[in-house]
């Protein structure tokens, strides 16, 4: 029996990777004008890491992470998130010391062992962005600005930003109390999910997507009305500078997080086109309490992860996918010929131009029929009286045009071509 790959993870094969590397390659050119650097920690991290911050009673950690122990002991994991990784090494390299705000970026798969799903995978792939040590507003609005730019050159279109804040620690447990108390009346009305999270966690209540909750759910209190004056300024200069930018946005109140290291900022950015449930493409907020709890001073922290398979839905069909073309092929006659070719072939990469061979040493005809399938933009047939010559003739294929060119010329007509006609 054939093996496979392992359920839940996922083949890229090399017409996908083309989009990917576009999705990456946009977001280090986009992140990079915004002084955004990139930051690399391990997959592997210790399991405690993931304990404290998203917390040793949650599903993630309960249920979700791949944990094992090593040989020294350890309890081990596969990485479920980025944040607290990025946030342990700015701590564990004492980045915090030096008085700057420090803007990073990560790349990278996540690994979380849930109910596989159309569009969910166990090693899921996420663009992060993290600024530590300021929680300016306008930082804020520039990192949803950026993440914009970001999703506009990449050609996503359809997106909603939802934006709330879930206030802190003054305020935030006034509102938790009341909403408690506007679930309890209303026990039988809600899903066994929500009825257990009234009493364990009523925030994520307001997450709950399923139907039945939805009326429920409108009519509890906003956490709006319960904001201390701290938190109102900050969501009113967040939005001001929004408005600055011009980005327009929805604040949704019931937008929360269930996890008490987010204080204020929460966004999301959905899109219709993902469906009713699992529609964010991003989701980001305020963690100023995330590096007390990794064992550091009080910190600031504000970010978002953006889930890179969601984004390749909504993607798949704008973007051209297609292989790279060469730009000669070289066929041969002999094998006399095709160790020609072989130099040839290397003196040409030397310059920057993309050459190929097919090394089954068939017919003159099978050699063509592969260099219209790969799509090459320039044939030469190479054989003897060509080697005795040291003139190789150049056809475009695509007007059958030809030119017979010293060796040394090859190269620099092929790219001068390229140039004027693309
Ligand atoms: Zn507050
Ligand atoms: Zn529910």
């Amino acid at each position: 029996m054939k093996i496979k790959s392992v359920r839940g993870t996922h083949d890229l094969l090399p017409e996908s990777v083309a989009l990917w590397q576009k999705i990456e390659a946009e977001a280090r050119g986009v992140f990079q004008l915004y002084g955004y650097e990139e930051v690399r920690t391990p997959i592997l991290e210790r399991s405690e890491l993931f304990a404290r911050s998203i917390g040793a009673e949650s599903d993630i950690v309960q249920k979700e992470m791949y944990t094992f122990s090593d040989s020294k002991g350890n309890t081990i994991c596969l990485r479920p998130e980025g944040t607290a990784p990025v946030v342990r090494a700015y701590l564990e390299h004492g980045l915090d010391h030096d008085g700057l705000i420090h803007k990073l970026y990560y790349i990278g798969p996540m690994f979380r062992h849930e109910r596989p799903q159309k569009g969910r995978y166990r090693q899921f792939h996420q663009v992060g962005v993290e600024v530590l040590g300021s929680d300016h507003p306008a930082l804020e609005a520039e990192v949803i600005e950026m993440l914009e730019r970001f999703l506009h050159k990449l050609g996503v279109k359809g997106l909603r930003l939802l934006l709330n804040s879930v206030g802190c620690a003054k305020c935030r447990p006034a509102y938790v109390k009341v909403l408690q108390e506007e679930l309890n009346k209303r026990q039988d009305e809600l899903c066994p999910q929500c009825q257990r999270r009234s009493t364990t966690n009523p925030l994520r209540v307001l997450d709950c997507k399923v139907p039945a909750c939805q009326p429920v759910i409108d009519e509890l209190p906003s956490i709006l009305d319960y904001l201390c004056d701290n938190c109102r300024q900050h969501l009113e200069k967040l939005r001001s500078y929004l408005d600055l930018q011009e980005i327009s946005y929805e604040v949704t109140p019931r937008l929360v997080r269930g996890l008490d290291y987010y204080v204020g900022t929460t966004f999301e950015m959905v899109s219709s086109e993902l469906g009713p449930t699992q529609n964010a493409v991003v989701g980001g907020g305020r963690y100023d309490g995330l590096s007390e709890l990794l064992g550091g001073p009080p910190g600031k922290g504000f970010g978002f992860a953006l889930g890179i398979e969601r984004l390749v839905v909504l993607l798949e069909d704008t973007l051209d996918s297609r292989r790279p073309r060469p730009d000669v092929f070289l066929a041969y006659l002999d094998e006399g010929a095709l160790k020609e070719s072989f130099g040839l072939a290397q003196e040409l990469r030397h310059q920057g131009v993309f050459a190929y061979i097919d090394f089954q040493e068939r017919s003159l005809k099978a050699q063509m029929r592969l260099a219209n399938r790969l799509g090459s933009r320039f044939t030469c047939i190479i054989g003897e009286d060509e080697i005795q010559s040291g003139q190789f003739p150049l056809k475009r294929m695509e007007d059958g045009h030809q030119v017979t060119l010293d060796r040394e010329a090859i190269a620099s007509y092929v790219i001068e071509d390229g140039v004027t006609t693309s």
